[in-house]
């Protein structure tokens, strides 16, 4: 009987371009986290993902292509879905947000905030970069650009809009911080995030004239008003429980964890969080932020050519070589780089040459002297569970990769190949176990190389016919 629920989501990407290699790193991770609490806590878990669709960034692209934004999402949306067969992933939600539930919880959520007073009309002008979807302030711009966005000219807007009271929610944010100093991994985007809110909050627009922009959400008391993208956008990560009218799940299972990259922090830990304070519903339980991965020091861009697609990596690594590569970047923590170089390297090093060589080496040997294990459950270390409960992912691979050569340097300590009888097959026994061990902590990380290892390390341990990661030239 499972009894703990847990709950895990990704941002919901734009379908305004295809799924990059950041993206494809934050919904491993997820993925992981998820398969933790599943396989290894044996906890109920909903993992959550989906697609952003609404916005005027789509309702251009759209047009561009003479495609009804409806028909035109319907063709992102799948390809974003193709993603969990690419990376064998494991999520048992996909939201869209111009899914009919989704339509109706966001307005509902509009409803709960006006009712509490957090949403007024005024007038409205401001820069607004496109790109981002979001109005920037002064102080926010490099050379009056958007620095996310230096190609693209900022529009000046005015117009009558709904606002929502952001300002209203700083003391009560700031305590959030306070009573909860884990709010954000890694720390240093917590402190990013508390400067930003100790500046002072400034209302923000939430709506737009519907003549001007007709793609999204209508404003359900003023019919002549959409929603503007984030507000909508945000309500998926509890209308995906069934919120509002599914009271029982989403009770059970909110609040959750979400992961996002670094440009999602001020959406997820402070303007989503004021929302939920507005609505009188609990907070996030963490928000886990990813640095941005870049290639020999520089931004991966197609105009650049240097951009590392997930199916590139996949072809070239395998599925589960693609998992450990990204995670191996770095989870949580600060910008990344990377090459096809330095990934052939890493790959060689710790799949090719570590993991993979260690399975065979004793897995052959094994066999040579017709050794049998048992089946060994429950082999997860505490040290291991600690990192995974922390969401410290990438120390949780590495301290998996220590366990490998710590074995590596056993065998060359006790050296099996040159002893025979019941000494080599204790020595071999010794290997045998510890690799199970291994294999378990693999489960979430590597699915398909655990199951694999574990099939070959059970009963009459069996040699392995093809590598598990074949040494790339
Ligand atoms: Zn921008």
């Amino acid at each position: 009987m499972k009894d703990k629920k847990f709950y895990i989501t990704t941002t919901l990407p734009y379908v305004n371009a295809a799924p990059h290699i950041g993206f494809a790193l934050e919904i491993i991770e997820a993925d992981i986290i998820a398969r933790y609490q599943e396989k290894i806590l044996n906890n109920e878990v909903i993992f959550n993902t989906g697609t952003d669709e609404h916005g005027q960034k789509i309702w251009q692209k759209a047009t561009e292509q003479n495609k009804a934004p409806k028909e035109y999402c319907d063709e992102w949306a799948s390809k974003f879905s193709e993603l969990k067969k690419l990376l064998n992933l494991s999520f048992n939600y996909f939201v869209r947000t111009t899914d009919e539930h989704h339509i109706q919880a966001a307005q509902e959520f509009w409803n709960v905030c006006e009712k509490n007073g957090d949403i007024y009309k005024a007038k409205y002008q401001v820069k607004y970069c496109v790109g981002c979807e979001m109005a920037k302030t002064e102080s926010e711009l490099v050379e009056n650009h958007c620095p996310l966005h230096p190609n693209q000219e900022l529009e000046l807007r005015e117009e009558e809009n709904y606002f929502f009271r952001f300002s209203k929610y700083t003391e009560a944010l700031l305590a959030l911080y306070e009573k909860n100093p884990n709010f954000v991994k890694p720390a240093s985007r917590l402190k990013e995030i508390k400067a930003f809110v100790e500046n002072g909050l400034t209302d923000f627009s939430i709506s737009r004239l519907k003549e001007k922009m007709p793609w999204g959400i209508e404003v359900p008391s003023d019919k002549a008003h959409v929603m503007y993208v984030w507000f909508d956008a945000l309500v998926n990560y509890i209308s995906t429980l069934g919120w509002p009218e599914n009271q029982e799940q989403f009770n059970a299972f909110w609040p959750g964890v979400q992961v996002a990259g670094k440009d999602n922090l001020r959406q997820q830990a402070a303007m989503w969080q004021a929302m939920l304070l507005s609505a009188k519903l609990n907070n996030s339980k963490q928000i886990l932020i990813n640095g941005f991965i870049g290639v020999n020091g520089q931004k991966m861009s197609k105009s650049l050519g240097n951009v590392i697609t997930p199916t590139e990596m996949v072809e070239r690594y395998g599925i589960d070589g693609t998992r450990y590569l990204l995670v191996n970047l770095g989870t949580f923590g600060e910008d990344s780089d990377v090459t096809f170089e330095k990934l052939d390297i890493a790959y060689n090093a710790n799949l090719a040459n570590g993991v993979g060589n260690l399975c065979s080496r004793v897995a052959k040997m094994a066999e040579q002297v017709g050794l049998v294990i048992s089946q060994n459950e429950n082999l997860v270390t505490e040290d291991f569970k600690n990192l995974m409960n922390n969401f410290d992912l990438n120390e949780a691979l590495s301290y998996i990769n220590t366990e490998v050569s710590n074995l590596d340097k056993f065998l060359a300590t006790n050296t099996p190949w040159k002893k025979d009888g019941e000494e080599k097959k204790q020595i071999l026994l010794t290997a045998c176990q510890k690799i199970q061990t291994i294999a378990a902590m693999l489960i979430p990380f590597m699915p398909e190389t655990a199951k694999k290892i574990q099939e070959n390390f059970d009963g009459s341990v069996k040699a392995f016919s093809i590598g598990l990661f074949p040494r790339l030239a």
